[in-house]
C-alpha cells in the first residue's frame, strides 16, 4: 500500500537493528496474510481435534486444583469424561478455571493454562484502555468487570451457555437492568472484551468469538491477542523471536461470510516474526502497531447526552499501542 520505510538508514544506531528491515508495505503484507489465515479458519468452521487425555498427575487440576504438571504443548487435553454440567460448574468455581476449561457433551477439556505471558498480555491491554477515560467524569467511564461470567440466555442452568473473558468493559451509562441481560442479575453485556489465547488455538478462540461473544445482542468489539508458540529462539539482541497477532472484530464494521459469521476488521502482527516465520520488525518501537477502538462501539447502547448531535463523552478513538503489550509479554518470557 505505502512504500514508506519504517527505518531510515541515516540513523547512527545501525548495530542495534535486527537483521532485516520491515517496511510499511512489508508490514501490511504480513497483516494481510494473517487476515487471510484467520478468514480461512472461520470459513472452514471446524473444531480443534482433541487427541490427548490427561494422565493421573494431570487430573490433579480437577481433583485438588494443581495444574503445575501439565505441559502446555499437550493442549487441548481431555481432563475428565462423563461429567454432569452441575459438577463441571462446581469444579470450575473451586479451581478458578472457567477461563481455562471447556465443557462439551459431558467432557471437560483444558484449552489454556494460567501462564504469566497470558496474564500480562490482557493486563496491559486493560491498563491502556482505562487510561483513556481518566479525565472523564466517573459516570462517563467504563467499568472493568474482568472475568465476570456471561450467560447465553441471561440466566443460569443452560448447558454450555456461559463463558468468561479475560478482560471486559461495560460503560457505566448503560441501562441496568438491561433489555438483553448477560447474567441472572440483569446486568448488561460488556461492549468491549479482550481475549488472550496462548496455548489455546486460534480456531478455538475464534469460534468462541464468533459463536458466543458476537451472537445477537451481546458484545460490540472483541479484541483477540494470539500468542503463538515460542521455540525458545532469540535474536542477537536477546529479543525472543515470537509471533504475536492481534485481531479486532467489530459488530458494526466487520465483514461477514456466507454463513453470517463475523470476520476480523483487522489482523495486526506485533511480534518479531510473521506467519511465514520471517523476521518482522514492524513492531520494534512505540507507535508503529496500534489498535483503535471507536467511542461508537464502546458506548453502544448508551444514550447520547443531547441526541442526536452531541458526541459521546470520549471524543477520540481509544488507541492501544501493541508495542507495550509485546514488551510485557517478552519481559515475563525471559524470566521464565
Ligand atoms: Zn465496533
Amino acid at each position: 500500500m505505502f512504500a514508506t520505510e519504517y527505518e531510515t538508514t541515516s540513523s547512527s544506531s545501525l548495530s542495534s537493528r535486527r537483521s532485516s528491515t520491515t517496511t510499511l508495505s512489508d508490514a501490511c503484507l504480513s497483516d494481510e496474510l494473517a487476515l487471510i489465515e484467520c478468514i480461512e479458519i472461520i470459513e472452514a468452521n471446524v473444531e480443534d481435534p482433541i487427541i490427548n487425555k490427561a494422565n493421573e498427575k494431570e487430573k490433579k487440576w480437577w481433583i485438588d486444583g494443581n495444574y503445575k504438571t501439565i505441559d502446555g504443548k499437550k493442549l487441548p487435553l481431555i481432563l475428565m469424561e462423563d461429567v454432569s454440567y452441575d459438577e463441571f460448574e462446581k469444579k470450575c468455581e473451586r479451581a478458578n478455571a472457567s477461563k481455562f476449561w471447556e465443557y462439551r457433551d459431558g467432557t471437560v477439556i483444558i484449552i489454556e493454562l494460567p501462564m504469566r505471558d497470558h496474564e500480562v498480555a490482557h493486563g496491559e491491554f486493560a491498563d491502556q484502555f482505562k487510561e483513556a477515560f481518566y479525565n472523564l467524569p466517573r459516570q462517563d467511564r467504563v467499568r472493568n468487570i474482568g472475568t465476570t461470567t456471561c450467560y447465553a440466555s441471561g440466566r443460569k442452568g443452560r448447558k454450555g451457555s456461559k463463558k468468561q473473558s479475560d478482560v471486559s468493559f461495560v460503560p457505566k451509562g448503560l441501562p441496568n437492568p438491561a433489555q438483553y441481560p448477560s447474567d441472572p442479575e440483569g446486568n448488561p453485556w460488556p461492549t468491549i472484551i479482550c481475549e488472550t489465547a496462548n496455548t489455546q488455538s486460534l480456531q478455538s478462540i475464534i469460534q468462541k468469538t464468533t459463536q458466543f461473544w458476537l451472537a445477537p445482542h451481546r458484545v460490540e468489539d472483541v479484541i483477540v491477542l494470539k500468542l503463538w508458540p515460542w521455540n525458545s529462539i532469540s535474536d542477537q539482541n536477546k529479543s525472543p523471536l515470537r509471533r504475536l497477532t492481534c485481531y479486532r472484530f467489530c459488530r458494526r464494521t466487520s465483514p461477514r461470510d456466507a454463513r453470517g459469521n463475523f470476520q476480523p476488521v483487522h489482523a495486526i502482527e506485533f511480534g518479531t516474526i510473521d506467519s511465514k516465520n520471517q523476521p518482522f520488525n514492524g513492531c520494534s518501537a512505540l507507535g508503529r502497531r496500534t489498535l483503535s477502538i471507536s467511542p461508537d462501539c464502546i458506548y453502544k447502547g448508551c444514550d447520547r447526552q443531547n441526541p442526536p448531535l452531541s458526541p459521546f463523552p470520549l471524543a477520540n478513538d481509544v488507541v492501544i499501542d501493541l508495542f507495550y503489550i509485546q514488551q510485557e509479554i517478552f519481559a515475563v518470557m525471559k524470566k521464565s
